[in-house]
């Protein structure tokens, strides 16, 4: 069919232009989007164009800002004769300003910009990481649960590294191994905000589970991130007794602090059936694979802030 057979329908008997369409501004706006790819001879679209354009015009000064906007950007410079990365970037700080946006910004609720000022604030890197992972659409529920745990466990590294006492570290340590919410009252208030986001996240990440009939898994995501803990407050103690490790010992931690286990066994949670239990038991056994990822990890992190702190000084 062609597209202008389509356009008849937006038509009434009469041949005036239907009044549903007239009041639904964001068909309006998509039906002038789509006559810029008419043809020669399509006489129905250029008289589909005028229509809109006028129309379009005429509401832009009686709508909301965001979607005034976005219909006046149209009418300068419509989809078809645009550059679809302008278009992306304009879209993303026009679809904010809309009221009707998704909401799920999961990160600036936690408001640790507020709570824990000393934290790198690492959440649009951390998801592109994760894309790195995994970027097909059916793993939209590994991406978020991965970067949601990505993210935390960078946090939490600052706390380990910058910001907490040895005994308050060695509280937050023994929280994280009973995995128990009621640990929360014994912990400083900023450790609680963070503990509480660590505990939600595993809730989220159960519940997915049990809907997927794939509860198992969780305990050993859970067991994971208890072990990335553990290394970080071994990791503390060192520094707090001015003890140098041999290169053993700092690459035996080294494996678990590069954090390449937690995002190994996190991602596989995403992955539906294909992740089986033996998968995570594998993963328990420390596969050769995995520890050579997660030394070359560990070294080139480790290049890197050499570089960094090296600039710096
Ligand atoms: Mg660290």
């Amino acid at each position: 069919m062609l597209f202008s057979d389509v356009f008849k329908k937006f038509k009434n008997e009469q041949g005036n232009f239907n009044e549903t369409l007239i009041g639904d501004v964001e068909g309006m706006l998509s039906l002038y989007e789509a006559t810029h790819m008419r043809i020669h001879g399509e006489d129905i679209l250029d008289e589909a164009l005028s229509f809109t354009s006028l129309h379009l015009k005429m509401m832009a000064t009686q709508l909301s800002p965001s979607l005034a906007t976005k219909i006046n950007h149209s009418l300068k410079r419509p989809l078809f004769k645009n550059l679809p990365r302008l278009v992306a970037r304009h879209y993303i700080s026009n679809y904010e300003q809309d009221p009707s946006h998704d909401a799920t910004l999961w990160w600036k609720d936690l408001d640790f910009e507020t709570k824990l000022p000393f934290a790198r604030n690492r959440i649009v890197e951390a998801y592109f990481w994760i894309l790195g992972v995994y970027f097909e659409p059916q793993y939209s529920i590994g991406r978020r649960i991965l970067t949601k745990v990505i993210s935390l466990a960078s946090v939490i590294d600052d706390i380990y590294d910058n910001y907490g006492t040895i005994e308050e570290l060695q509280l937050f340590t023994q929280a994280i191994e009973r995995w128990d919410i009621s640990c929360m009252d014994f912990l400083p208030e900023y450790m609680k905000v963070c503990y509480k986001a660590v505990w939600d996240v595993y809730e989220e990440m159960e519940q997915e589970m049990v809907k997927e009939d794939r509860a198992f898994c969780v305990i050993y995501a859970k067991n994971e991130m208890i072990r990335l803990v553990q290394a970080y407050f071994t990791e503390a103690q060192w520094f707090s007794g001015n003890y140098i490790p041999t290169v053993e010992e700092y690459m035996a931690l080294g494996v678990v602090n590069s954090g390449y286990y937690l995002v190994t066994t996190t991602s596989f949670i995403g992955m539906g059936c294909i992740a089986t239990e033996e998968i995570f038991q594998w993963l328990t056994n420390n596969p050769k694979i995995v520890n050579a990822t997660s030394i070359i990890a560990r070294l080139m992190d480790d290049i890197v802030s050499n570089e960094v702190s090296t600039t710096i000084n």
